[in-house]
C-alpha cells in the first residue's frame, strides 16, 4: 500500500497560489515501490520530480479549458475547429513549449442537407433535430447535421425493414426468414459492432439507405433517467459518426495527405455508397411502430413500447441526403503539437495525443481528452521551467478528424513513420478521459505495469485512495491479481502508433453512465451536472498523464515489461489450439508456445540483467544502445506487409476485428486464417508469428548483452 506523506512544498505552494481549495487530495502519495528501468539515485530523483508534476494538473484550470474548447460545436473542417487549434497552441506557447500545426488536405465532404420522412402510410417530415433543452446553452446553437461521416449521399423512397444491430449474424436471420432489404430502407439500432460494419452490411445486402437509431433499451430511458433530469439519451438524442471502416483519408491509404497526393478513385476507397442517417429513438419510433409483416424473433424487440415487426412495410421512408461532394469535398485539418526537447536523448520521444474535433460541443468526446493532454503538458512545461527537462523529447499533440475515421493521427503517422519507428518510445492516448468516476486503462501489455505503478501514486478524487486502489477494489478481483485492462482494437487515436507501427501504447480514462455520446448535448451543462461536476477527473487524468510522461522519458533504461508482455502473450494460445483442432487439422500451433516461451525467459533474463546493471552509473552510450534494443521488441512483431485481409494493419498481435470495428482480435494473422477456414495459411501464420516472437526475444537478449557491454 502507498504511503500518504503531508503535502510536499510544491504542493502546498499550488494549493496557496489557487484561490480554491482543490478537492483532489491535498496528499501526495509516495511510491515505495521498486521504480523498473531507474538506479537508485536516478529513481529517488524521479520521485520528486513526479510528485512535483502531479500537484500541477487542477480542477480550476481544468474547467477553464473544457469550457473554452465545448463553447461551440466543433466538427472537422469547420472555423469552430480552427479556434480550437488556435486555443490550443496559444495555451501551449504560454507555457514555454515549442509548438507546431500540421495541416493536411482530406477528402471529407460535409453534409448540405439532411431529411427523412415517413411516407405511407401516412405523410410527415420526421424533425431530426435534437433541439434545446433547458439549463444548456450550447443546445441552443447550430447543431452539427445529423450526419454519418463517410455515408454516402442521394434521395431514396422505399419500405423499410428492420434489421435489428445490423450486424452479419441478423442479416443471416432475415435470409432465413425469407426477408430481403434489397430496393428497402433498413433501420438497424446501434450497438454490438461499430457503425461502419452496420452501413457496409446494409449495403452489400442491396439497400438503398440505412437509419441507425440508439433504442432506449441499450441507450435511452431503460437504462436511468433522461438528459436533461438525468445523464441518459432522450428521445430526441441523435448518436453521430462516421461509417467509414478503414482509417485515415480514404483516398490516401499508407500515404499522408500533403498538398497534391496522389489519390485512389472514390470506387477503390470503401466508404459507402447508400445514405447512412443516424436518428434518435423518438423518430424511429414513428417508423417502427406501424410496421408489420414477419414477426421478429424474440431477441430483436427493443426498449420503445410497443411491439416490433421486421415488415417489409407497410411503412415507407424517404431518405435525403446532399453534400458537397461536388464543390468542396476537401477540407484542411489541423494537428497541433506542443514540443520539449530531450536533453540526452533528444530523438527518442514519448507522445501523448487526444483528438480535438466532436460532433458537438464535445465536453466528453473529446475536450476531457484535450484537457488532460493540456494540462499534462502545464505540468511537465512548469517542471523545465524550474530547469528539471525531461531526459527524452516529450509530445504533446491533438488530433483532428478523429471523428471521421483517425484522420489526423493516422495522416501524421503516416508522414512521419521514419522518424517514429526509430524513436517513438510510447503513445499514450487521450479519447473521452473524464466523464465519470470509474477508472478504467489499457493497451499494450509492455506498458501495464507502468500505469498500475503510475495509478498507486496519484490520489483518486473520490478521497477513497489511490487512483489504483480505488480501480482495484471496483474491478473486484481477488487479491493477488491485478485489475484487468483492455486490449487495443481500433476506434481511436493509438491505431496509426501501435496497429500500424508497433509503437507501444497506453490509455486510460474516468468513465461512467451516461448517454450523450455524439449528441448535440455531450455539453458543458452536462459534464458539470452529471459527468465530471467539480473538474476533479480531469484534473486526475492529467496527472496520470504527466506521471507518465515523466516515467517514460527519465527512465535509464526504458521500463517496459515482456514479462507480462509474454505471460499474457501465452494466454491466446489456447484458443488457437481449440479452434484448430475443432477443425481436425493437422496444424500445430507448438512452434508458437515454444517462441513465446522463448521470449519470456529472455525477457526474465533481460530484467535480471538491467536490474543489477542498474546498481551501477550506466555511461549514457550503453543505455542509448539497450533502449535501441528495446524499441525493436514489440517492432518485430509487426510485418511490413500487414495482414492479408488489411496490409495497414502491420501490427500481429491485436487489431480491430474487421467483422466487429470495435471488438479486438488477437493474434489476427493467424486467427483470421482459421476463420477462413485456410488449414495451410493458418500454418503458415502460425510459423511466421513463430519467428517474429524469436525476433523479439533476440531483441530483448541484445538490449541485455548492450547492457553488460558484451554486445557484438
Ligand atoms: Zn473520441
Amino acid at each position: 500500500m502507498p504511503v500518504h506523506s503531508a503535502p510536499s512544498v510544491a504542493m502546498r505552494a499550488v494549493l496557496l497560489a489557487s484561490a480554491v481549495v482543490i478537492g483532489l487530495g491535498a496528499t501526495v502519495a509516495q511510491n515505495p515501490q521498486p521504480m523498473p528501468g531507474y538506479g537508485a539515485a536516478s529513481a529517488a530523483a524521479q520521485r520528486r520530480i513526479e510528485s512535483d508534476a502531479i500537484a500541477v494538473p487542477s480542477p480550476t484550470n481544468a474547467a477553464e479549458y473544457a469550457r473554452a474548447l465545448s463553447r461551440e460545436p466543433h466538427m472537422s473542417g469547420t472555423p469552430a475547429q480552427a479556434r480550437t487549434r488556435d486555443y490550443v497552441i496559444e495555451r501551449m506557447r504560454s507555457w514555454g513549449l515549442e509548438t507546431e500545426v500540421r495541416a493536411y488536405e482530406v477528402w471529407m465532404p460535409h453534409p448540405t442537407s439532411v431529411r427523412v420522412w415517413r411516407v405511407a402510410p401516412d405523410a410527415r417530415e420526421l424533425t431530426l433535430a435534437e433541439g434545446p433543452v433547458p439549463g444548456d446553452s450550447t443546445s441552443s446553437m447550430p447543431e452539427v447535421p445529423p450526419v454519418n461521416g463517410y455515408g454516402g449521399s442521394g434521395d431514396v423512397t422505399a419500405e423499410v425493414v428492420y434489421v435489428n444491430y445490423g450486424l452479419i449474424e441478423d442479416y443471416a436471420t432475415l435470409d432465413s426468414l425469407g426477408v430481403s432489404v434489397r430496393g428497402k430502407v433498413a433501420i438497424a439500432r446501434y450497438g454490438r459492432s461499430f457503425r461502419g460494419i452496420k452501413a457496409r452490411e446494409a449495403e452489400r445486402h442491396g439497400a438503398v439507405a440505412l437509419l441507425i437509431y440508439s433504442d432506449p433499451q441499450d441507450d435511452g430511458f431503460v437504462r436511468g433517467d433522461v438528459y436533461p433530469v438525468g445523464p441518459m439519451r432522450p428521445p430526441q438524442g441523435i448518436q453521430r459518426g462516421s461509417v467509414f471502416n478503414g482509417t485515415g483519408d480514404p483516398t490516401t491509404p499508407g500515404t499522408p495527405s500533403r498538398p497534391g497526393a496522389k489519390r485512389i478513385p472514390l470506387a477503390q476507397s470503401g466508404v459507402a455508397k447508400i445514405p447512412v442517417v443516424p436518428i434518435s429513438y423518438g423518430n424511429a419510433g414513428e417508423l417502427l411502430r406501424d410496421m408489420r409483416g414477419t414477426p421478429i424473433p424474440q431477441p430483436w424487440q427493443g426498449g420503445l413500447p410497443f411491439r416490433y415487426h421486421i415488415g417489409p412495410g407497410p411503412v415507407s421512408a424517404r431518405v435525403a441526403v446532399a453534400t458537397d461532394t461536388a464543390t468542396a469535398p476537401y477540407k484542411t485539418i489541423w494537428n497541433t503539437f506542443g514540443i520539449i526537447r530531450g536533453t540526452e536523448f533528444p530523438d527518442e520521444m514519448v507522445l501523448i495525443g487526444g483528438h480535438r474535433d466532436a460532433w458537438g460541443p464535445g465536453a466528453g468526446d473529446n475536450v476531457s481528452g484535450t484537457v488532460s493532454v493540456l494540462e499534462a503538458a502545464r505540468a511537465v512545461a512548469e517542471l523545465a521551467k524550474r530547469g528539471v527537462r525531461p531526459k527524452r523529447t516529450m509530445v504533446f499533440a491533438t488530433w483532428d478528424a478523429e471523428e471521421w475515421g483517425l484522420v489526423g493521427s493516422t495522416e501524421y503517422v503516416e508522414d512521419d513513420s521514419l522518424r517514429l519507428l526509430r524513436g517513438a518510445v510510447a503513445y499514450l492516448n487521450q479519447d473521452v478521459s473524464a466523464q465519470g468516476p470509474s477508472f478504467g486503462g489499457g493497451g499494450s501489455p509492455s506498458l501495464r505495469a507502468t500505469l498500475r505503478a503510475i495509478a498507486r501514486t496519484i490520489d483518486d478524487p473520490s478521497g477513497k485512495g489511490t487512483v489504483y486502489d480505488v480501480w482495484r477494489r471496483a474491478s473486484s478481483v481477488a487479491d493477488s491479481v491485478e485489475p484487468p485492462m483492455g486490449d487495443p482494437g481500433g476506434g481511436s487515436d493509438f491505431a496509426g502508433f501501435y496497429n500500424h507501427l508497433g509503437i507501444p501504447h497506453s490509455d486510460w480514462g474516468f468513465g461512467g453512465g451516461g448517454g450523450v455520446y455524439h449528441s448535440a448535448y455531450d455539453s458543458r451543462h452536462w459534464m458539470e451536472t452529471f459527468g465530471d461536476p467539480g473538474y476533479r477527473y480531469h484534473a486526475a487524468a492529467a496527472r496520470v498523464g504527466a506521471a507518465m510522461m515523466l516515467r517514460l522519458a527519465n527512465a535509464d533504461v526504458l521500463p517496459y515489461d515482456y514479462v507480462e508482455y509474454a505471460r499474457t502473450m501465452r494466454r491466446y494460445v489456447p484458443a488457437v489450439d481449440q479452434a484448430i483442432t475443432s477443425r481436425k487439422w493437422g496444424t500445430s500451433s507448438s512452434a508458437l508456445s515454444a517462441s513465446i516461451d522463448h521470449m519470456e525467459r529472455s525477457a526474465r533474463a533481460f530484467n535480471a540483467t538491467r536490474d543489477s546493471a542498474l546498481a551501477r552509473t550506466l555511461p549514457a552510450p550503453t543505455r542509448r544502445s539497450a533502449n535501441a534494443a528495446l524499441l525493436r521488441v514489440e517492432r518485430a512483431l509487426t510485418r511490413p506487409e500487414g495482414l492479408k485481409t488489411r496490409s495497414w494493419y502491420r501490427n500481429l498481435i491485436y487489431a480491430a476485428d474487421e467483422n466487429n470495428g470495435y471488438a479486438n482480435i488477437v493474434f489476427p494473422s493467424v486467427n483470421e486464417a482459421i476463420r477462413a477456414g485456410d488449414a495451410t495459411l493458418a500454418q503458415r501464420e502460425v510459423d511466421d508469428l513463430a519467428r517474429r516472437f524469436d525476433a523479439a526475444a533476440s531483441a530483448l537478449d541484445d538490449a541485455a548483452r548492450a547492457l553488460t557491454g558484451s554486445g557484438k
